[in-house]
């Protein structure tokens, strides 16, 4: 473990906050300790009150903020002098402890400060950082893990036992401190859960922190439980049906869509086909907070009624021991391990999904290091119940607020780099959809950077396209709920009588034999959706009112339209949902250059803006406008409806 603190950045740092939030990110840009809004860092400084007397603060970590992207913001200031005299109290619910640091803030509109604050300014010295660095997790959670401990820092740490996070950990940790501490004391262990380090200076802290942590993962490359040895090796095949049953009898299991994401490299098919998985993997988690986004357990295998059985046992015997009484969370997985699918992470949408993953992906490597260390120890299973039910880290996961509309739901749309099928793609990503977004155009691929959005460029009339993209929409995400048809050609004018046979069928080969083999092939998929299929047609006003010099693209546009009608037939009872839109005039897409929007508009004697408004109602219908309405025909508000074509097109007399 290598320090990457920069001199010249933090002799920037002006203020102890601005040292606060630069070793703060150094430590979150490391995923061997922190992920995902764990550890947590103070430092303590004296504030002017309103008065203009001096008072002693406590900086703490808000709780919400990730390390590696807080601010200075992102730390609440709590009175000093107050969270050391609640320290001395015997005991302090945990709903009193929140509203004590809640009422002794000075900044009203600050963070609610992590539940370790009162730990934090119990430490005599001005920064502190704790983190769940891997290497210290994975010798505590072994076997003789405390003793070990011990042997790696002797006077360097005070070692504290397992308690849960809270005031019992603080005034615990206080005790210990002020009774084994020494000279040479620089860290704490908390066995089961992390490290602590403290000092005088941002750098002096983190400095020892990456210290602390190198011996430990010094230790584990002396006993040879550092660099792993490689396991049988396992090669991955495509499993799109496999992985959209698992969907579906997890999101079943869950009571809601989930996504899940399948991990299918060397180091997650190996430990999945490991002999003894079904031992190191059934202990429990390297850190107890990871519980809430991974669950106790991962599922061995793919039944989920099992799973779900067991997980009632699980809560059936500890919740009656709990203080308080405790309803039950979903009981569906979150971490799935099988030999032929690999590694399989769970969440209500992809961010969390690839939260759970980079969590079990650590946990891997730790569970394999302890194991070599001989054998992985992880707490037991009544601790872990107790922090997975605790009602301050249950309200970490209830922060977003109610779940979007499509959350848990993947769709698929075509022609998604521009125009309506860009569109449709953002509009479906507002509504909390994953969204797979094919083009030709190899622009698809990074048009958006974000865990719920698959770009994949390629020619659907490749025959070997199409199970592609549902190989890499399965792996990626599950499953397949919408499927949006919206790619499509709009050829130059040309009339019948000289209109090539070569033309004809490309525009019949994009416009609708595409469109016939992708329902086709999504049949299958959409009919395991947890709420049932829905597919949008992005058909056209020519439908119903065609014009002269556009045959193949009319005549396309229409058999595509009765392909609908009739797949609103077939897949009724499969719960498949099928409905067109008909969009015209609409003018904010590739095709329409300034140029050619002039020169029509003047074709017409109209202007632009008068061109563009040429319907019926005199707006402007945008790709957005159109996009929204095939978003929302996926939705509740056209849960009873199929079959059914909507113009969208500012009215069209001739449609009327
Ligand atoms: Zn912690």
């Amino acid at each position: 473990m290598k320090s990457i603190l920069d001199s010249r950045e933090i002799a920037a740092c002006t203020s102890d906050i601005e040292q606060r939030v630069y070793t703060s990110r150094l430590l979150g840009r490391d995923k061997t300790l922190v992920l995902h809004g764990g550890g947590n860092t103070s430092v303590k400084a004296s504030q002017k009150n309103a008065f203009g007397e001096d008072e002693n603060i406590l900086f703490v970590k808000g709780s919400g903020w990730d390390l590696e992207k807080i601010e200075g913001g992102g730390f609440s200031p709590v009175r000093l002098d107050h969270l050391k005299r609640l320290a001395k109290l015997t005991s302090l619910p945990d709903p009193a402890m929140v509203n004590e640091l809640v009422t002794h803030m000075t900044r009203a509109s600050a963070p609610v400060p992590s539940v370790e604050a009162i730990l934090h300014a119990i430490l005599p010295y001005k920064y502190v950082d704790h983190t769940h660095a891997d290497a210290v997790v994975t010798v505590s959670n072994s076997v003789d893990g405390e003793k070990r401990i011990r042997e790696i820092y002797g006077n360097r740490v005070v070692v504290i036992p397992y308690v849960m996070p809270g005031f019992d950990l603080a005034r615990l940790c206080a005790e210990r401190f002020a009774a084994d501490a020494g000279p040479e004391t620089i860290g704490m262990v908390l066995l089961n859960h992390g490290i602590f380090s403290f000092g005088e200076s941002a750098q002096e802290s983190y400095e020892r922190m990456i210290h602390l942590v190198g011996l430990a993962e010094e230790y584990l490359s002396r006993q040879r439980a550092w660099e792993i040895e490689g396991e049988s090796t396992a090669c991955a095949g495509a499993a799109i049906m496999e992985m959209a049953r698992l969907r579906r009898d997890i999101s079943d299991a869950a009571g809601v869509p989930m996504v899940v994401s399948r991990y299918a490299d060397q180091n997650c098919l190996s430990f999945a086909a490991r002999p003894d998985v079904a031992v190191i993997a059934r202990q429990g988690p390297a850190t107890p907070d990871h519980v809430i986004r991974t669950k106790r357990l991962p599922m061995i295998g793919r039944d989920v009624k099992a799973y779900v059985a067991e997980y009632e046992a699980y809560f059936a015997q500890y919740e009656p021991l709990a203080k308080e009484r405790k309803s039950m969370l979903d009981p569906a997985p979150r971490v799935v391990l099988n030999p032929e699918l690999g590694m399989c992470s769970v969440g209500r949408s992809a961010k969390d999904a690839a939260v759970v993953a980079e969590i079990y992906e650590h946990t891997m490597d730790i569970i394999r290091r302890a194991t070599a260390l001989g054998g992985y120890r992880a707490l037991s299973a009544r601790d872990i119940f107790d922090v997975e039910y605790w009602d301050l880290e249950q309200a970490k996961l209830q922060k977003g607020g109610k779940p979007p509309a499509f959350a848990g739901e993947i769709a698929l749309v075509t022609g998604a780099a521009s125009g309506i099928g860009k569109a449709c793609v953002e509009s479906l990503l507002a509504r909390g959809a994953a969204v797979v977004g094919v083009d030709l155009n190899p622009a698809i691929v990074s048009l958006w950077q974000r865990p719920d959005y698959l770009g994949i460029s390629c020619d659907l009339t490749d025959p070997a396209a199409i199970p592609k993209i549902l190989e890499q929409t399965t792996n990626r995400y599950g499953g397949l709920d919408m499927l949006v048809l919206n790619a499509g050609v709009f050829p130059g004018g040309c009339r019948i009588d000289s209109l090539g046979s070569g033309e004809w069928r490309r525009v019949m080969t994009i416009n609708l034999d595409v469109n016939q083999s992708l329902m086709r092939e999504c049949h299958p998929l959409l009919k395991l959706a947890p709420r049932g299929g829905r597919v949008v047609v992005i058909g056209s006003k020519n439908v119903p009112a065609p014009g002269p010099g556009a045959a193949a693209y009319s005549a396309s546009k229409a058999a595509l339209n009765q392909l609908a009608r009739v797949a609103a037939l077939e897949w009724g009872g499969d719960n498949i949902r099928i409905n067109s839109l008909h969009p015209n005039a609409v003018f904010d897409t590739g095709l329409w250059t300034e140029e050619v929007l002039a020169s029509r508009a003047k074709h017409y004697g109209l202007s632009v803006d008068e061109y563009k408004r040429n319907n019926v109602l005199k707006t402007e219908v945008t790709s957005r406008d159109v996009a929204e309405l095939a978003a929302e025909m996926c939705g509740s508000l056209f849960a009873k409806t199929t079959g059914a074509q909507l113009p969208v097109d500012g009215g069209n007399d001739r449609v009327i």
